[in-house]
């Protein structure tokens, strides 16, 4: 099956050619043949290559670009949005560990739906999921088969906690599991679900979830099992708020990165979701590890944390993706409105800028040059695909897979916004997309879900939601 996509106003294939968002071109087309682009160019050049496409789809009037890459996030969260809006991030926790404790795996199912069906409509084609709490019958092949059902990518990061209250950790001991059987389940995990060929839908990632919530030994574990495995890859939480480091500090008498560095969790196989409170040398060493990192800066803002050095990282040669978080501490799941606050929050961030005001000047510092759109959209890209070990994903080009998505410019929010419209994708809006390919196949049409009925879903949603907090 080949479909043409032809009379694009405007392509952005970030792909290799140049530029932060690679070659853009106007009045394009593009071929998909099964689940892989075949060919892309101007409308001219595919005009003969195209004559043969079984669909054609006239995207006159659309932006279009590579469907984004969500690095981190926690599906189940979204039904437990708005809740403890004001407090510290260990509060946030310790109120939220045992609600969460009463969700099941109907719970997870409706959730994960949810959440992947707000990530489709805003721009998402592949996630990644890190479900760190086993509450009741929940299991990550539910997420997996939501994943499949949705038609979208998915990288289902096994998460785990084993260090609760009465060892030292943060959350409550009924909410952590047994070393030995997470360890296990990490293992079926790989066998049944992870697949290592190119345009994989599936693949499995090991994530104990942060230093405050499991022990040395079960991060030293989870590595050496991940790395016995071609292309399973290690993420976690790190660096995400100070009392982070305070932790690290009396438990094990290092900061958090020299945490991560003494279980071997330092690496070109590892990313970690927010990395706010690293210095010089430990974004240096990120570098020279290859290590990646998340950028959330909807929940940074949201939690109160701060604001990561992503301009810093980048700099300094560190791979930086982006991610939505979960649905409690962002409470919104969308790409788009991530790469807008990814650039704007690089623009004034304080520390920069302060220390270089004389003294007694008022308010803080910042500059539009911080960070670029196309820099932003770069990340929730090509740097989300490196993240999690990718090059056939990320990027509209020949032999990639047909993860594509294109929207509408006529909105009332985009008038006048027509001398740049992939720019007005970020700056304006956040907008839904219209049409939306993963893997080859339209799981959106003009707007629409094609593969769920989603006023079942939100229904299902809203009743599985009064059902956990009327237990
Ligand atoms: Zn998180």
């Amino acid at each position: 099956m080949k479909t043409l996509l032809k009379n694009i106003a405007h392509l952005a294939t970030f792909d290799d050619a140049g530029g932060q968002a690679g070659r853009e071109i106007t009045g394009a087309s593009v071929l998909i043949d099964g689940n892989v682009i075949a060919a892309v160019g101007t409308d001219a050049e595919l005009a003969e290559v195209g004559a043969g496409a079984d669909r054609v789809i006239d995207l006159t009037d659309h932006v279009v670009m590579p469907g984004m890459v969500n690095t981190h996030h926690h599906f189940y969260q979204n039904l437990t949005r708005v809740m403890v809006q004001d407090d510290p991030l260990f509060v946030w926790l310790k109120t939220l560990y045992p609600i969460w404790a009463r969700l099941d795996d109907d719970a997870n199912r409706v959730s994960s739906r949810m959440a992947m069906a707000e990530l489709i409509h805003s721009g998402c084609t592949t996630t990644s999921d890190h479900l760190y709490i086993m509450p009741g019958d929940f299991r990550l092949d539910t997420c997996i088969e939501v994943a499949g059902e949705m038609g979208m990518r998915f990288h289902a990061a096994r998460g785990a906690m084993s260090r609760g209250e009465s060892k030292g950790g943060l959350p409550p001991d009924s909410c952590v599991e047994d070393e030995d059987a997470i360890l296990t389940d990490m293992e079926r995990l790989i066998g049944r679900h992870h697949d290592t060929a190119d345009h994989a839908m599936t693949r499995i990632v090991l994530a104990p979830c942060s230093p405050f919530s499991v022990t040395p030994q079960l991060m030293k574990d989870a590595a050496a099992l991940a790395r016995r495995h071609t292309g399973v890859r290690l993420h976690s939480h790190i660096a995400e708020v100070l009392d982070e480091e305070v932790y690290c500090q009396e438990m094990y008498g290092m900061r958090s990165v020299g945490f991560a560095e003494s279980v071997g969790w330092l690496g070109p196989d590892v990313w970690f979701a927010h990395a706010i409170f690293l210095n010089d040398d430990e974004i240096r060493h990120f570098a020279e590890t290859g290590t990646g990192a998340t950028f959330c800066p909807s929940a940074h803002m949201r939690c109160g944390l701060g604001i990561m050095r992503a301009r810093e990282m980048l700099d300094a040669g560190v791979v930086v993706g982006l991610g939505v978080d979960g649905s409690a501490s962002n409470d919104t799941s969308n790409m788009f409105l991530e790469a807008r606050f990814a650039q704007y929050l690089q623009r004034v961030a304080p520390d920069r800028y302060l220390s270089a005001q004389p003294g007694g000047r008022g308010g803080f510092g910042g500059t539009p040059t911080a960070m670029s759109t196309r820099e932003a959209l770069w990340m929730a890209t090509r740097g989300g695909a490196a993240l999690l070990g990718r090059d056939d994903i990320g990027q509209i080009a020949p032999g990639k897979s047909a993860d594509i998505i294109a929207m509408n410019l006529n909105q009332i929010g985009l008038a006048g916004a027509e001398r740049d419209p992939l720019a007005a994708m970020v700056m304006c809006g956040p907008f839904k997309v219209d049409q939306s390919f993963i893997n080859g196949v339209q799981v959106v049409a003009d707007g629409a879900f094609t593969r769920i009925d989603i006023g079942a879903a939100l229904a299902e949603h809203r009743a599985t939601m009064r059902r956990i907090y009327d237990a």
